[in-house]
Formats: C-alpha cells, structure tokens, sequence
C-alpha cells in the first residue's frame, strides 16, 4: 500500500506549473462553485480546513520530503481562506521550509473581497504566485458563465494583486463564447490581459464536462461548440490583440495545438504557427487525447 504523505481529499487539482511542488489542501472545493463549464469541485461542499490539521500534514511532509522549495495550498481557491489562518499556515511552513514560493489559486471574487493590506501581509510570508480563472473578457459570456463577476470586476481585482506585488497567471478559455461570440470572446479577453498585464497568461480550450449546466445546454442545443479550426482562428484574434508583456502559455491538455512563447515579441511567429493549423488541421491534437 502507498504511504500516505499527506492526507487528500480527492480530487485535487493543480496547475501543471506546480508539478514539483508540494501540495497541502487548506481549503476543501471551490467557494463559488457556480461556473457553468466547470465539474471540478461539483462533487464537494466548500470548507475551510482546521488549521490544526493543515500544520499537521505540513509535518508528515516535512518528515518524508525533508524540505521543499515550493509549496501549493489547494483547492479551488485557498484565497478564499480567512487571511489570519491563512497567513498562520503560511508562517508554520515557512519555519519548516525554507520556501522560495507559495502560490494557490484565487477566484476575481477573493481579489475584490481581500483588501490591498491584507494581500500584501500575504506576500510577505511568501505568496508570490496567484492563478487566476479569469475565463474570459467578454461581460456576455461571463454572466452566462455565472462567473460572478464583470471583466471591470476582474481587472479592479487582478491590478490589485499585482500592485501588491503578487504575480499572477491568468486562465482564459477559447470556445466559451461557442459560435455566437466567438470574436466577443477573443478581442475582449485580449482587452483585459492588456489592462491586467499578468505575468502569465495560460489559454486553455473549452471541454465540455458531462453534468454541468454547459453541457445540457449543447445537448439541447442551445450553445454550438468551435471545432478545432475555428478554437484555432479565435486564438488567433486573441493573440493579435494582446499588446501587454506577457509569457503565454497554450500548451494544456485540453488545446489542440501546442504553442507559446512571449508576447508581443513573438507574436508574429506564434501567429503564424497558428495559420499554418488552420491551413493543416491534420496536426492538430485529435480529440481523444485532449483532456483537463
Ligand atoms: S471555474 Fe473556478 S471559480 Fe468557477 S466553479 Fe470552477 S473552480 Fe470555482
């Protein structure tokens, strides 16, 4: 039987950049839990954990890993956490480990509601990364989406961290707009990484998830997925229109072709990658082995 290092309540998510990392739950599921694409955390009620049980699968990892470099606080959004427990997680870890990064995700919603002084206690014990779901730009899409927030809402949010000193990755997703906006979708999105300026920036393809309320929507009908060409022609718009500094990133499993590489200095050879799919959509990623 596996030893077990540190006690999970399954599944966990993590971003593929945290690979290496070491990954303690602090919160359990996501506190929005509302997003209609999205089945990651359907499955679990939003809590946040006993501090005491966190400090205590710091330990075990201590124990068995000796020290770590990086560490990952999960679920959805550990943001989302009271600052004082969060920040006494934080302080117990660093007196563990000699950490170079802490990072979690964060919803917009958590950026609004923690205050620039609470954000900045933060990134002083150590959280230097944040990835954020931003989705998309396009304030159609993002109450379709129930996301919770307008693109105004996102960029207020996202700033902030960044004036904190926090560096941000951001998520948006090709195909969310489906037929009907996916122009929308492209050039409003590039409008607010251009007004955000993140770090990063992550461009993920849209996957139906069965049980979501997407997906009883495609199959009613109701919303017309892109096939890979035309995910392909809306990221080209999206990438056209992105004039900040940003490392992108579109190399998840859930896009067709792998691609990336620093914007806007490459831009012109990403975008021509990007034409030549479109023009050989034989190389594309066939779609049994895209994935979330
Ligand atoms: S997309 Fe993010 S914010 Fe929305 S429900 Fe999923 S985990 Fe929560």
């Amino acid at each position: 039987m596996a030893v077990k290092i540190v006690r999970y309540e399954e599944p966990v998510f993590r971003p593929p950049s945290e690979a290496l990392s070491l990954i303690v739950q602090a919160t359990i599921g996501c506190s929005h839990n509302k997003c209609t694409f999205c089945g990651m955390y359907k499955g679990k009620k939003y809590r946040e954990r006993d501090v005491g049980e966190v400090k205590e699968d710091l330990l075990m990892a201590r124990e068995f890993y000796g020290d770590v470099k990086r560490l990952f606080l999960a679920d959805g959004n550990a943001l989302a956490m009271d600052t004082a427990k969060l920040l006494e997680i934080m302080d117990f870890a660093n007196d563990l480990f000699n950490l170079e990064r802490i990072s979690a995700y964060a919803t917009p919603i958590d950026l609004l509601e923690k205050s620039e002084e609470e954000l900045t206690i933060l990134r002083n014990a150590g959280l230097k990364l944040l990835y954020v779901g931003i989705e998309s730009g396009d304030d159609e899409i993002l109450k379709e989406i129930r996301k919770g927030v307008t693109s105004k809402q996102i960029v207020e949010g996202c700033k902030k961290a960044i004036r904190c000193g926090i560096d941000l990755s951001v998520t948006v997703i090709t195909g969310l707009g489906g037929k009907k906006r996916m122009y929308e979708n492209a050039k409003n999105t590039a409008k607010i990484i251009n007004q955000i300026e993140p770090k990063y920036t992550a461009a993920l393809t849209l996957i139906p998830v069965p049980g979501t309320t997407l997906y009883k929507k495609i199959e009613k009908g109701e919303f017309k997925l892109l096939n890979p060409v035309e995910n392909l022609v809306e990221l080209k718009w999206f990438v056209e229109g992105v004039e900040c500094e940003t490392i992108f990133r579109c190399n998840h499993a859930s896009n067709y072709l792998p691609i990336g590489g620093n914007l806007p200095d490459e831009k012109e050879s990403i975008i021509k990658a990007i034409e030549y799919a479109i023009k050989n959509p034989r190389i594309l990623k066939p779609e049994f082995l895209r994935g979330l």
